[in-house]
């Protein structure tokens, strides 16, 4: 049997089955032990009683004391009376002699006094000696017990056609039910095994019902880890596709004006020009390598320095670096505001190069960079060339750059804000952006003071 509902039906078939064979026979047996005892009260009450034994002087009064009694003798069940003289029938209620000598009867001809049958007993009769010789026989046929275990019987027979036919259709649907949720269940777990996920449908508060709950609940979670792995998989395919590009224009660059200056004969002032390039491009790809390795130790370092951070002294230190790139660009640059926090001092100067960086760099000529200190919050804010609506969403990510061609011309990487971010994060500070293309851009830190 390797369906559940063959096993529930077979089951509930057999329990049916015993069910109504221990009622009927309990029933049957029940009968039988009424009738015998209804009989042995009859016989008592007729035969044990002094009318009988003053009607026991001769066979005439004894039979005629039988006759008399025939109702009450034969009221529920046929009977037949014999009056036997030294174990000859001499007188009987029924034409023709005894078919057999029953046990009973033949231990009162053997000198017992009176004899009662029970369930154990060949026959269902009744010996008294009377005295005198006689011998009073009385046994009944059981043909009425048998018509009463006959129609007993039918009926049963019928109740055990309806009850199998009943069993059958209630096992059939209720196998149906239970063996539903757990086929799309096993459905479930296949589309599961290929990688997809579908819900099951909880059609019950039962244990069926609690593993359907259960296997849904798994698979969103699984759903949901395949979902981030997939993602982290494509961002790291990305990343290895971006650094592997990153890395290989630089490299092509060299090569060819490497091969070049050892291939051709060049006069000074070239030679100094490709050297330049070479050299540029080097610095380039040191930048590259330096700003990946600070990624790989922002994600694995967990430790945070708790230090007193000026953020203004920090912002007037940054700009003093960029101020020569500034001054070329003739921006105009003020500064308001001052606060003092309690975080990691490196991690928010930082940030707070790469966004100051990011403002000359993408400013143009004669554009103004404001830069507004407030409670905890460093905002920077530039004239300059903006981001647009579709990149803004991006800009965050490894390696993005809303222009990858000038990108390269300003010396961008597109690994800046990512930097910026991750230590944001690890500090619990909050980086955002607002920008207009050819407008503005807003950068907004705000810090959170430990
Ligand atoms: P990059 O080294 O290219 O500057 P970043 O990660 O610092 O890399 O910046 C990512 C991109 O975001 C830049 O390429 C630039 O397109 C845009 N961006 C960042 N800051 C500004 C800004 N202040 N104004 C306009 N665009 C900006």
């Amino acid at each position: 049997m390797k369906k559940i509902s063959t096993k529930l039906t077979a089951s509930m078939l057999c329990l049916t089955f015993a069910v109504l064979t221990f009622v009927g026979v309990a029933l049957i047996f029940n009968m039988t032990l009424e009738y015998y005892r209804d009989f042995n009260v009859t016989v008592s009450a007729l035969f044990e009683s002094e009318q009988f034994a003053n009607s026991c002087t001769d066979t005439d009064s004894l039979f005629k004391y039988i006759t008399d009694n025939e109702a009450v003798l034969c009221r529920d069940s046929e009977k037949e009376c014999y009056i036997l003289e030294n174990g000859n029938i001499v007188k009987s209620t029924k034409s023709g002699g005894l078919v057999h000598i029953t046990d009973n009867l033949q231990r009162v001809l053997d000198g017992g006094v009176t004899v009662k049958s029970d369930i154990t007993s060949d026959a269902l009769d009744y010996a008294v000696h009377t005295g005198y010789g006689r011998v009073l026989y009385v046994r009944d046929t059981r043909a009425d017990l048998y018509a009463g275990i006959a129609d007993m019987s039918f009926l049963f027979l019928q109740a055990f056609v309806i009850g199998i036919v009943l069993t059958l259709l209630l096992s059939i649907l209720i196998s149906k039910r239970l063996t539903l949720s757990l086929k799309q269940l096993e459905r479930g777990a296949r589309k599961m095994q290929n990688g997809e996920f579908e819900r099951v449908t909880v059609s019950s508060k039962d244990e069926v019902g609690r593993l359907c709950t259960v296997f849904n609940e798994m698979g969103e979670q699984i759903q949901a880890d395949f979902d981030e792995f997939s993602r982290i998989e494509n961002s790291r395919r990305e990343f290895v596709a971006n650094v592997s590009h990153e890395l290989k224009t630089p490299l092509t660059v060299i090569k060819s004006y490497s091969q070049t200056l050892s291939g051709m004969d060049v006069d000074a002032d070239t030679r100094k020009k490709f050297l330049a390039v070479i050299d540029s491009e080097v610095d380039r790809m040191t930048d590259i390598v330096g700003k990946l390795l600070k990624i790989s130790r922002l994600e694995s370092k967990s430790t945070i320095l708790r230090e007193r951070v000026d953020i203004r002294a920090a912002v007037t230190e940054i700009l003093n670096a960029l101020q020569i790139k500034a001054k070329e660009k003739s921006l105009e640059i003020t500064v308001t505001g001052e606060c003092c926090v309690v975080s990691d001092g490196e991690k928010i100067k930082t940030i707070l190069s790469n966004l100051l960086t990011n403002a000359v760099k993408y400013s143009e000529t004669g554009g103004k960079i404001q830069v507004t200190i407030g409670n905890n919050t460093v905002c920077v804010r530039d004239n300059g060339i903006g981001i647009s609506e579709s990149d803004l969403p991006r800009i965050f990510e490894r390696f993005y750059r809303t222009d990858k061609a000038r990108g390269r011309d300003t010396g961008g990487s597109g690994l800046g804000l990512a930097i910026a971010k991750e230590c944001a994060d690890s500090i619990g500070a909050k980086l955002s952006v607002k920008s207009q293309l050819h407008k503005y851009t807003e950068f907004e830190l705000e810090i959170k003071n430990e």
